[in-house]
């Protein structure tokens, strides 16, 4: 099964994803986590990557889906994957199409987790506290929910007019999400 999973920041998505791969024996493809590690790095990709994490900003579409591209051309993609902050753009969307289509594989479903911003903010001021991530102080949370809400909340609708989008309410507990989206993937997994 291949499935895109969309959320803020601060949505929960990292805890759901590793339940979820889990449960459907699939690699987790986080292109936060893909980035960051460009990012340890000491060249100038990584220095230019380090530019769009630090401030908050999207790092370019078609340097992204290169990245997933070459995992997902990797053997254990072969029967599927979570896309975890991935696509962000409706660019994003359309390349990985492409590429599936190329493939001659497809996406199964989208799933988007919606949490209200005040508990967002809430959580990732304290996510911050306990990781110490760069990117989580007041400034770049409102610069990260803002490219979300403008840049990849379209992505919902994009996916809905494709009949794969389902919505998981992220202000349940833990377990009430991952039951919720348990039933969702019932939905829209391959016969
Ligand atoms: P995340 O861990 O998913 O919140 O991503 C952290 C940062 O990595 C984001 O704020 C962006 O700067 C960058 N990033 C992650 N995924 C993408 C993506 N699909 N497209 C562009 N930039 C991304």
């Amino acid at each position: 099964m291949r499935l895109v999973f969309i959320g803020p920041p601060g949505a929960g998505k990292g805890t759901q994803c590793a339940r979820l791969v889990n449960l459907l024996s699939i690699p987790h493809l986080s292109t936060g986590e893909m980035l960051r590690s460009v990012k340890k790095q000491d060249t100038a990709l990584s220095r230019w990557v380090a530019s769009y994490i630090d401030a908050g900003r999207l790092a370019p579409d078609h340097l992204v889906m290169r990245i997933v591209a070459q995992r997902l051309k990797s053997d254990e993609c072969r029967n599927g994957a979570l896309f975890d902050g991935f696509p962000r753009t409706i660019v994003q969307a359309q390349l990985l199409d492409d590429f599936l289509s190329d493939e001659g594989l497809v996406l199964n479903m989208a799933l988007e987790l919606r949490v209200d911003e005040e508990e967002l903010i809430q959580r990732l001021l304290k996510r911050a506290q306990i990781d110490g991530r760069v990117d989580d102080n007041y400034d770049t949370i409102r610069e990260r929910l803002h490219v979300f809400k403008t840049q990849t909340a379209p992505l919902t609708d994009y996916y809905a007019k494709q009949s794969k989008l389902e919505v998981v309410d992220g202000m349940q507990s833990p377990d009430q999400v991952f039951e919720a989206i348990k039933a969702c993937v019932a939905r829209h997994s391959p016969q």
